[in-house]
């Protein structure tokens, strides 16, 4: 990296949301702009999550960039390998490997309010850039569990994202602790190795029927040859999903009809009452992510599986000690555990007008506007930010409402023209949150008797969107400058000090 480098954009991240920001800068003109990513390859967690079974739990014709169709999808739920593949090509395709910096970790960010530009820190130097994309994902931080004893198991201990792939497996007695969306998916593609696996469980996920299969010759043909058919696929896909959201944020009675095809699912594979009842949750469906797999039940109904319906307490040696006290001797332990959701890991490592860092200002709970930028963090937008996260749709649908905005944030700066940034007042981020946060009181996630992951400390949902996806699109169609002070550097023009939540800054407020 060249000494003083300066830039238009640096986008932070190289998953399917700086992917896609990259595609949509060049898109709109702006070819000086870097990519930051702080791993040897794209892909984020498609690149991370390599462990044995691992799939989206989106269609695939979804779970891809409108922009970017792929006929060539092998299943309706397709692989981590396929999916890795994919973003590969993105990046090719859309000539972004000139922008693209790997290895490049991101260690800190600081608001110039002189210059009226981030200085970024870097593992390899440091740049500015008028504009910070941070699309460091919503999962792409592992969470492990601070278990006592853990240091005394001699055994290979690894996260899902962080799967040991030297790790043999076979005929080992294995630990597998969390029933997650990773771990459905890894049991039971371990559980054939595996000498005996035991999976502990703190709550039991709703599981439904998963309607993979392979894509055939004839769709994949035809979805290459005339692309209006896979593009009304994607829209089938999406309309199903839109039409469930009112079940999830206004009517979660309306999931008990559901809850039953998934009770259907639980019955069909496993007979034994004891076991049954361990399974079965006690909440409503759709508090918790509703996870998809036709093969996780019959594999716990193996002779080799045991279930213990308690969370792991303590490691004595290669004793694994659950909280209901029942032990399990173990060789091998796997964490599927989740990741740092809401206490956001890179919040930490940025520093706004007033000194302090995101993670200071978000202490009490992650707030944005429109799930993208914070009061005090002039032109620093984040890409699946606070409350827009799915329950049941693509992400992919969110973050490219969120490029949209982007877009036309970088649009609005060029109107203002010269050195500006736009910082959101802190009365629209009051505003949009107290909105989201009303609307969330009658949702699933809120009332469905579940503690979630979707929870922060305080038991504040700040992470799910409460509405369709439609909704959120046209509430990031453009930017309100309404809802942002327009900060100005000196250029002669008077310039107001104005006190802002627990800080001052220097704002032009201009009459826009
Ligand atoms: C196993 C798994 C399955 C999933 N399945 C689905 C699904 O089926 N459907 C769905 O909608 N969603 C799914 N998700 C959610 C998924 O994370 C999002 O859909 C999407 O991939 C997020 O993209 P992203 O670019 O925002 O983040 P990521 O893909 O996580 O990318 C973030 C990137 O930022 C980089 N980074 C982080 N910090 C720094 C730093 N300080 N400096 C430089 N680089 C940094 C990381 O290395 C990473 O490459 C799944 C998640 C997981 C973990």
């Amino acid at each position: 990296m060249a000494e003083h480098e300066h830039v238009r954009v640096a986008v932070i991240g190289s998953g399917f949301g700086g992917l896609g920001a990259a595609v949509r800068l060049r898109r709109e003109g702006v070819t000086d702009f870097v990519v930051l990513e702080r791993a040897g390859s794209v892909g984020g967690t498609w690149r991370d999550n390599s462990y044995p079974g691992c799939a989206c739990d989106v269609p695939s014709h979804l779970y891809s960039f409108s922009f970017a169709p792929n006929p060539d999808w092998p299943r309706t739920f397709s692989g981590q390998p396929h999916i890795r593949a994919y973003l590969e090509n993105v990046a090719d395709t859309f000539g972004l490997r000139p922008h693209i910096r790997l290895n490049h970790e991101v260690r800190m960010m600081r608001w110039d309010s002189g210059e009226l530009r981030w200085e970024i820190e870097t593992t390899r130097g440091t740049l500015t850039a008028d504009v910070v994309v941070s699309a460091t994902g919503p999962l792409s931080d592992p969470k492990m569990p601070d278990i006592p004893g853990l240091d005394s198991f001699s055994g290979e201990v690894f996260h899902s994202a962080q799967w040991d792939h030297g790790a043999d497996l076979r005929g080992k007695r294995v630990a597998m602790i969390g029933t997650g969306a990773s771990a459905i998916q890894i049991v039971p593609a371990i559980q054939p190795d595996a000498g005996r696996l035991t999976l502990f469980q703190r709550t039991p996920p709703w599981v439904m029927p998963r309607m993979d299969r392979a894509i055939s010759g004839a769709e994949r043909w035809l979805h290459g040859k005339v692309p209006f058919t896979a593009a009304a696929r994607r829209r089938l896909l999406w309309s199903i999903r839109e039409l469930q959201v009112s079940a999830f944020t206004k009517h979660p009675n309306e999931l008990g009809l559901i809850e039953s095809i998934g009770k259907a699912n639980i019955g069909r594979s496993i007979k034994d009452p004891a076991l049954r009842a361990k399974l079965t949750p006690s909440y409503r469906i759709g508090c918790k992510r509703i996870l998809l797999s036709s093969t996780y039940y019959p594999a716990l109904a193996q002779p080799n599986v045991d279930v213990v319906a308690s969370g792991l307490k303590e490691v004595r040696g290669n004793t694994l000690v659950a909280s209901d006290g029942t032990e399990t001797e173990a060789d091998v332990i796997i964490f599927g555990t989740g990741f740092h959701v809401t206490d956001m890991p890179i919040a930490e490592r940025v520093v706004g007008a007033g000194g302090a860092t995101l993670a200071e200002a978000w202490k009490d709970g992650m707030q944005s506007l429109r799930g993208a930028t914070a009061t005090g963090f002039p032109n620093w937008m984040t890409i699946i930010g606070p409350n827009t996260g799915l329950g049941n749709s693509s992400m992919i649908l969110m973050i490219e409402s969120q490029l949209s905005y982007l877009a036309d944030y970088l649009r609005q700066l060029d109107v203002l023209g010269g050195s500006v940034a736009l910082d959101p007042r802190p009365a629209a981020v009051d505003a949009w949150n107290t909105r989201v946060q009303e609307r969330m009181k009658r949702t699933v996630w809120n009332t469905g008797g579940c503690t979630s992951w979707y929870l922060d400390a305080n038991g504040r949902n700040t992470t799910v969107w409460p509405g369709t996806t439609a909704e959120f699109r046209r509430a990031t169609r453009g930017v309100d400058l309404g809802e942002y002070d327009v900060v100005r550097a000196g250029a002669g023009r008077p310039l107001v000090r104005q006190r802002t939540g627990d800080h001052d800054r220097v704002v032009d407020r201009e009459s826009v």
